[in-house]
């Protein structure tokens, strides 16, 4: 037996089954590159699902969490730390100004926390919340509430939360559904889980306006698009439109847990003291990572070379022609390929087996969201490899097809 296969023998045993078992078992990594149990070796092009923004090993990341680890820890929110004060600072200044933080440690945690917040910045005639469908918020019962699936949502309702879901992108069905009872709008500038899929140009200028026009709250989930994954530091800053509750977490640290849920304007200071709380949020050694995290993609100037990388990864892959793409969508270093076929899962072993870590989104869409560090010669090395990954997949596709 494997390394892998003791490991995950192992993990089968003592791990729920929510996640199935995971087929690589990874134990090292550096810059864009992982290691497995076995010593198979792989370019990493989903960054443990955009977490990874500076890759492993990242020396500016390494020393700013030994550094802070060594220093402190933590604090809870018994006591105050530089290291939260200067991230807020930072996130506030990169957002424009005017605009509050409150940390978490999760995704679905900042969304709670903008749950709780346009709750309490609404009178009681605001009852409803408005979502997209096939939308991801979280996990936790008030993010899954929001979530636009059925599939990972309905069995575990009924929520206590009247929540419409209108289709992503859809101005008249949103203006439909948002009234003077609606207390806010959670969208996605990007339906990250659904396959990489970006609403229509204009579409966060319209919830702005819907909103405005309503009083409603314009919550922008940039959990997966926020920290320079699109090319910009935030996705709504290149529509030039800002929301009112802003929520992230994912790119933020690292690979550190953080989550932040910013409001601007009034739902800055919607929270009164007591209001809301996390033992760990904005721990020193998260801060301090998040901090090297925005530090690095600016001296380093990662913005501009997601763009353009960006851009040649999706040339690329559409210039294979191969006739199992149908499409290539998605902005910056976060796309979707959409197959015609539902052989995303068959694209993720195969591309696994030729040394590249993918990811099958959904039956029919390969997501790829690598380090914002990854290089030209490491993305040409992928799609070089991929006209005979996406040939084996197409083999496996239709195998199953015969079964
Ligand atoms: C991943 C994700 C979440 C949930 O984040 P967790 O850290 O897994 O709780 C919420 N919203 C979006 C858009 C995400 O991509």
């Amino acid at each position: 037996m494997s390394a892998t296969e003791q490991l995950q023998k192992r993990f089968e045993a003592v791990l729920m089954p929510n996640y199935g078992i995971p087929p690589v078992a990874l134990v090292r990594g550096e810059g864009c590159r992982v290691t497995d149990a076995d010593g198979k070796t792989y370019l990493d092009l989903i960054a443990g699902i955009a977490v990874s923004s500076l890759g492993y090993g990242h020396p500016a990341l390494v020393a700013a969490v030994t550094e802070q680890a060594a220093t402190l820890i933590h604090t809870s929110n018994l006591f105050l730390h530089e290291r939260e004060v200067e991230l807020a600072e930072k996130l506030v200044s990169l957002l424009g100004g005017s605009a509050r933080v409150f940390f978490a440690n999760s995704g679905t945690e900042a969304n709670e926390a903008a749950l709780k917040l346009v709750r309490r910045a609404a009178g009681p005639e605001r009852t409803y919340y408005v979502s997209t469908v096939a939308g991801f918020h979280g996990r936790t019962s008030g993010s899954l509430a929001l979530t636009g699936k059925p599939a990972i949502r309905d069995p575990f309702g009924p929520f206590n939360l009247d929540v419409r879901f209108v289709p992503h992108g859809d101005v008249a069905a949103l203006r439909e559904a948002v009234t003077d009872q609606c207390i806010a709008v959670f969208v996605e500038p990007v339906q990250g889980e659904a396959g990489v899929v970006p609403a229509r140009p204009g579409y966060l200028a319209a919830v702005r306006e819907i909103c405005d026009a309503t009083g409603a709250a314009f919550v922008l989930d940039e959990i997966q698009s926020g920290i320079g994954r699109t090319g910009h530091w935030f996705a709504h800053q290149a529509e030039g439109v800002r929301p009112d509750v802003l929520t992230l977490a994912k790119g933020l640290g690292g690979g550190l847990p953080i989550g932040a849920c910013v409001g601007f304007g009034r739902y800055g200071t919607a929270f009164a003291k007591g209001d809301h709380g996390s033992t760990f949020g904005g721990n020193p050694v998260a801060a301090a990572a998040a901090l090297a995290v925005l530090t690095t993609i600016e001296q380093d100037r990662l913005l501009e070379s997601v763009t353009e990388l960006g851009e040649l990864l999706a040339a690329e892959i559409t210039g294979i022609g191969h006739p199992l793409v149908a499409a290539v969508r998605g902005v910056g270093l976060w796309r979707g390929i959409q197959l015609t076929a539902p052989a995303a899962a068959h694209v993720q072993t195969r591309a696994a087996e030729a040394g590249f870590l993918v990811n099958a989104v959904t039956p029919e869409v390969v997501r790829l969201a690598p380090p914002l560090i990854i290089t030209r010669a490491e993305i040409l090395e992928f799609t070089r490899a991929l006209p005979d990954i996406l040939n084996a997949a197409a083999r496996d596709a239709e195998e199953d097809q015969r079964r």
